[in-house]
This record gives structure tokens, C-alpha cells and sequence, in this order.
């Protein structure tokens, strides 16, 4: 026999019935977004190598180590996207949609690429709902994105994520905490990994973003970003404290959030929990004023969150929270003979045409199989199809629950079913 083929390391297959648990999910992220005002979006798996290098920032850890980046057979440098934001930036550039009234709000559900090592929480395909909003420099809005992301895992009955919050200012106050941060590492320089070495040359503030113990340890004592703010970005930080306790949301300031990419601005914010291991940060998001500038765009302000859907998944988990499923099978109709599974074929296409969930035996088992199978996937009732029922033209659905039938004409099957079972009994 041909060896068989595995799935690629750190990519992982959804099988049903989570396929359905999952597009659930994904659905209600998009349609709290969408009561903030948010339209979904979708951009390519794939885009030019250097939208990543120049949107992400050459000395995050994204760009220098995990890109799957490769050459087509154009020979052009190509990479899987390893997050949403540059990607939408790009298309709000090239479709002009700055040109339409802002804000612009955004959102996505998009599949990353990042060549980690993988372990539970941390993949290198992995998927992220995403939000960004374009156009708004005040405040209120950063303060709007994260009650939004709040309004996702409340309505998820999630408790267990905190809110950090911290501010990394913009680039007329950012010259004078790197100097400071640049005194404070290289005293300390070597007891640094390689990698913080070369980040003390060329940015700083990526050492306190260290995962190594010993760089994190040393970055405890590492002057802090809030005391270093301009006028402007502190005022800015004020404003969303207030309204975020206008909001009644609870938060704390960590001032060593400096989140991966290196085009942040102002807020930067995380929810976090203690309840999935190392890998506790679900959703991560702030300002990001300088990119579309950096992306060859008139200056706009903005900002923007992604939330990891397997980490949200194991959150999910941990909580004993179950998402739910769609409704299951709500008629299975068991045929008996040749006759009868051309006229459940016919009855079942009927229901499916009214939007009842109806399906038949397609595989030839005998009728005790067959109801053993309606009973497996749930189906609400089932029906046996006999060459009497045909003669006699009814049928009995059985309400599954409790054995309880009723016998529905097979001349108007559908508006039967609707009216003797839908209409009077409480199906679920
Ligand atoms: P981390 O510090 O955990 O590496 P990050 O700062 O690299 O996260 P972002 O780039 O901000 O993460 O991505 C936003 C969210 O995407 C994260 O909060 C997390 O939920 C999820 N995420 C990031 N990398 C991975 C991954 N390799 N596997 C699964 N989820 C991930
Ligand atoms: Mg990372």
C-alpha cells in the first residue's frame, strides 16, 4: 500500500462535529462586531514578502524568524500571511476605501502562518478574528474596540480573561524611553540572549517582549513607557481610562505590555488568563497610527485587535463552556424498499427546499441500523417509509423523545409536518 500522507507539523484538521461548533463560533464573533458598526473583509492567503518586513516592523520576532516566506516561479518573494491587519491595510489602500466615510470598521476571520514551535496553544497555521477601524484618533473609539472585544467574551460567558492595558506612545515621545531603555539594557548587556543584543541595537523596547526568563527577569526593573509619554499621548491614555470606567470595565495597566509588531501607537492592550498554560494571551490589539503611512498611504490614524481562535477554543474549553451546535437532523425518514426511498428522496428534498434539516438512509442499511443511526445523529424524528405507508398514503413520525407519533398524509407532507409536528410540538 502507498505510505500514507500526514498533516504538516503544527497545522491541525477540524473534524464534525467541531466544523460546525466552530463556523457557530465564528459567526457570533461577527455578528457582535458587526452591532459595533464592523463589515467583514477577506484578503489573500498570500501577499508581496515585503507588506510583512515594512508592516510588522524588521525587528519583530515575526519578521526575522517565523515567515513562511518563499519564491513562485515568477521569482517573486512570497509570504503566508501571519496576520490580518497589513493585509487589510494594503486593500483600504489599493480599493481607496480612505476615500469613504470614516470610521472604516473591518472585520475578519483569517488563517495565519508562523514557523513556531509548536505546542498546545502556539501553531503554525493557527486563525484569528480580527477587527480594525480606521479613521478615528480619539480616545472613545480604542476604549469602543475593547469593549467590543469584552461584548465577545461576555456574551461567550467567558470570566476568566483580565484586561491589561498600557500605552507606548507615539514616535515625538518614543526617542526618549528608548535612549532610557538603551542605558538601562546595556549595563546589563551580558547577561542578554543574542537575540536582545541585536534588539538593544535596533529597538529597544522589543527586549521587554523577551519570552527568555533571564531578559525578562532583567526587563522587571527596566524603566517604564508611562513616565516617559508626551502631552499628547498621556492625555490620550487618560481619556480611555475614563471612559473605559464610564463603561464599568475593569482593567489594569501593565506597563511592560509592548505587544510583537512595531508599528503600535499609544494603546496597547491584552486580554489575558491564567486557565490554558503558558500561551495565556487570547487577544491582543492597540493603535497603530504610523502604519498606513508606512504602507505608502496619507496619514490615518488607526487600530485594530486579533483574537486567537484556538486559544479562545481552549478558553472555551477550560471553562466548561460548550459553543453551541447548529440544530441537529429534525426528520430521518427510514425507506423500506425501492418505492419508498425514491419517495423519502422527494419528501426529504421538499423539507430541505422549507429549511428543515431532513435526511434518509443513502447507504442500504436494514431498518434497525437505520434507526440506530437517526438516534446517533440526534434527529429530532423519524419516519418509517413502508410500500403500505405508500398504499395508504400516510406516514408516522415518531417524536424520538418519547416514542409519541402522528400520522401525516403524504400528499402535502411538508405543510403536514409543519402544521401537526413544528406548529404543536416543541421540537427542541
Ligand atoms: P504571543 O506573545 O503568544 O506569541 P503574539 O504577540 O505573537 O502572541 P499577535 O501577533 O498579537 O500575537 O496575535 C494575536 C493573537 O493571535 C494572539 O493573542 C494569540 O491569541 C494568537 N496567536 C498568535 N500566535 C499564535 C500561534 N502561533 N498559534 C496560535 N495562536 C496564536
Ligand atoms: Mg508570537
Amino acid at each position: 500500500m502507498p505510505k500514507r500522507i500526514q498533516a504538516i507539523k503544527g497545522t491541525q484538521d477540524v473534524l464534525p462535529p467541531y466544523g460546525d461548533t466552530l463556523r457557530t463560533l465564528e459567526n457570533t464573533l461577527l455578528s457582535i462586531a458587526h452591532n459595533y458598526g464592523y463589515s467583514e473583509i477577506r484578503t489573500p492567503v498570500f501577499e508581496p514578502t515585503e507588506l510583512f518586513s515594512r508592516g510588522m516592523g524588521g525587528t519583530t520576532d515575526v519578521v526575522q524568524k517565523e515567515m513562511y516566506t518563499f519564491e513562485d516561479k515568477g521569482g517573486r518573494s512570497i509570504t503566508l500571511r501571519p496576520e490580518g491587519t497589513a493585509g487589510v491595510v494594503r486593500a483600504l489602500l489599493e480599493h481607496g476605501l480612505f476615500n469613504e466615510p470614516m470610521p472604516q470598521k473591518l472585520s475578519y476571520i483569517t488563517s495565519c502562518y508562523r514557523y513556531e514551535k509548536p505546542q498546545a496553544g502556539r501553531y503554525r497555521e493557527f486563525h484569528q478574528f480580527g477587527v480594525e477601524c480606521f479613521g478615528a484618533s480619539g480616545p472613545a473609539v480604542d476604549a469602543e474596540l475593547i469593549a467590543l472585544a469584552a461584548g465577545i467574551f461576555r456574551t461567550l460567558g467567558l470570566t476568566a480573561l483580565r484586561l491589561e492595558l498600557n500605552s507606548i506612545g507615539c514616535p515625538s515621545c518614543r526617542p526618549a524611553y528608548h535612549a532610557a531603555l538603551k542605558k538601562y539594557f546595556a549595563a546589563r548587556q551580558d547577561e542578554l540572549c543574542p537575540a536582545c543584543l541585536e534588539r538593544l541595537e535596533r529597538n529597544p523596547l522589543r527586549i521587554l517582549d523577551c519570552k527568555s526568563p533571564v531578559c525578562a527577569a532583567i526587563a522587571e526593573d527596566a524603566p517604564i513607557g508611562l513616565d516617559y509619554l508626551c502631552g499628547a499621548c498621556a492625555e490620550h491614555f487618560d481619556g480611555l481610562k475614563s471612559t473605559l470606567d464610564a463603561l464599568e470595565m475593569a482593567y489594569s495597566v501593565n506597563p511592560r505590555i509592548v505587544r510583537g509588531l512595531d508599528y503600535y501607537t499609544k494603546t496597547v492592550f491584552e486580554f489575558v488568563t491564567d486557565t490554558i498554560g503558558a500561551q495565556g494571551t487570547v487577544c491582543g490589539g492597540g493603535r497603530y497610527d504610523g502604519l498606513v503611512t508606512e504602507l505608502g498611504g496619507n496619514a490615518l490614524p488607526a487600530l485594530g485587535f486579533g483574537l486567537g481562535l484556538e486559544r479562545l477554543e481552549l478558553v472555551l474549553r477550560a471553562s466548561g463552556k460548550k459553543t453551541p451546535l447548529p440544530p441537529p437532523c429534525t426528520l430521518y425518514i427510514v425507506p423500506i424498499g425501492e418505492d419508498a426511498l425514491c419517495k423519502a428522496a422527494a419528501l426529504c428534498e421538499k423539507l430541505r427546499t422549507k429549511g428543515i434539516h431532513a435526511q434518509f438512509d443513502v447507504v442500504g442499511r436494514s431498518v434497525k441500523a437505520q434507526m440506530k443511526y437517526a438516534g446517533k445523529i440526534g434527529a429530532l424524528y423519524t419516519a418509517v417509509l413502508g410500500t403500505d405507508d405508500l398504499s395508504a398514503g400516510t406516514v408516522a413520525v415518531k417524536r424520538m423523545a418519547d416514542g409519541e407519533t402522528q400520522a401525516i398524509a403524504l400528499a402535502d407532507f411538508v405543510e403536514a409536518f409543519y402544521a401537526k409536528i413544528l406548529g404543536c410540538f416543541n421540537h427542541f
